[in-house]
């Protein structure tokens, strides 16, 4: 057997197939031939293209499942590859950038030129973030039956968008989420839910939400969050995660507070999902990266396979694509980062300048994605 390309002797974590340790990896066609244990490089196949990562970590392709790449027409988009292939990351979700009347420009600026593969949350509202960033103060731009068509025919959008906060939503308090989930529940997708300062009030919001649909800046430390102020879990909360409601980071430039994500952790709350919410103007501090979003669940204590998971098969299970993504199952699409631990110290940093100096912290070397080797910036 002569391999494309030969990964060896890689520390492999992998949860979906729970791998932890020394293994090799064959890739030909983009696709992942074999995964084989051993340290033993005397009987090892030929190969094209051969990796020596005894130095690295490889996991997954890390998935983000909140970035915003839409350049040029929004405020906020930043280069898919800037924050993609070249940070270890090899699936971007656009969490509402694009509504459907900008989408074919988003596909055309964002999607088309890019290595990295880009998913889409569509927003609602049909300009998305293109015409200023309260999208659903005016109920008439919702646009439900138009959305629904492009969701049917474009395989890239995987649920909707609603981000559900005072200055987004204005006067309209909770109808827009209604839309959403009414349109979410015709079509079988999940909504993503941008939470923030009320109104509407957090306890509304979750009240609406089903097993699947995914609460981004879960862990913010505004008013109003997942905790009342003596500490204690808000039972709209409890309620939701019991349902199956999904808790994402979505850390962004003011939605991640270390404070509020200990308080969870200490009550055995855990993110299901690590995403960065990144942009043009959180990418050089507080968000700087995935690897460094994970780096900061790591200095507060989660495992790193769990962290790993978090990046990569859970995001994978909330796209419905884990049979191709998220895992390093044979017979999966060949998205693979070589990421190293580096034992120096960093200081991270959440959304509320509060600091946490950390011993380590992850630092993405090479992008493997569909087979070809991209190296890290
Ligand atoms: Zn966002």
């Amino acid at each position: 057997m002569n391999y494309d390309l030969l990964i060896r002797n890689g520390h492999v974590i992998d949860p979906a197939s729970g791998r932890n340790g020394r293994f090799h990896i064959g890739i030909t066609n983009g696709m992942i031939q074999k995964v084989w244990e051993g340290n033993d490089d005397l009987s090892l196949p030929t190969a094209t293209k051969i990796i020596d990562a005894r130095e690295y970590i490889v996991t997954p392709g890390l998935i983000d499942l909140h970035v915003h790449v839409f350049t040029d027409k929004t405020p906020l988009g930043i280069k898919t590859d800037r924050i993609g292939v070249q940070q270890g990351v090899t699936t971007v979700v656009d969490a509402g950038s694009a509504g459907v009347d900008t989408y074919p420009i988003f596909l055309e600026e964002a999607v088309t030129n890019s290595e990295t593969e880009v998913l889409a949350w569509i927003n609602i509202s049909r300009l998305g973030l293109c015409g200023g960033l309260s999208e659903l103060a005016d109920m008439t731009q919702l646009a439900s039956e138009e959305t629904a068509r492009l969701i049917k025919s474009d395989s890239r959008i995987c649920g909707i968008k609603a981000r559900m906060s005072a200055s987004v939503v204005k006067e309209n308090g909770i109808k827009p989420l209604y839309v959403a989930k009414k349109l979410a529940n015709e079509l079988a997708v999940p909504v993503m839910v941008h939470i923030g300062n009320a109104p509407p009030p957090l306890h509304e919001v979750l009240e609406l939400l089903e097993e699947g649909d995914v609460v981004t800046h879960a862990f913010h430390g505004k008013k109003g969050g997942i905790f009342t102020k003596d500490g204690s879990l808000l039972p709209e909360a409890d309620q939701a995660l019991k349902r199956g409601v999904i808790f994402d980071v979505g850390h962004g430039t003011s939605s991640f507070s270390f404070a509020t994500m200990k308080r969870a952790l200490e009550l055995g709350i855990k993110p299901y999902t690590i995403s960065t919410d990144i942009y043009r103007h959180n990418v050089d501090g507080p968000v700087h990266s995935l690897t460094i979003t994970m780096t900061k669940l790591l200095a507060l204590g989660v495992p790193l396979e769990e962290v790993i998971e978090m990046s990569t098969y859970n995001p994978a299970k909330i796209l419905q694509r884990e049979q191709v993504i998220g895992s390093l199952k044979e017979g999966t699409r060949a998205d693979i980062s070589l990421l190293r631990l580096k034992k120096e110290p960093l200081h991270v940093t959440d959304s509320e300048e509060a600091t946490i100096l950390t011993s380590s912290y992850l630092q993405p070397e090479l992008t493997i994605k569909s087979g070809k080797v991209l190296r890290c910036i």
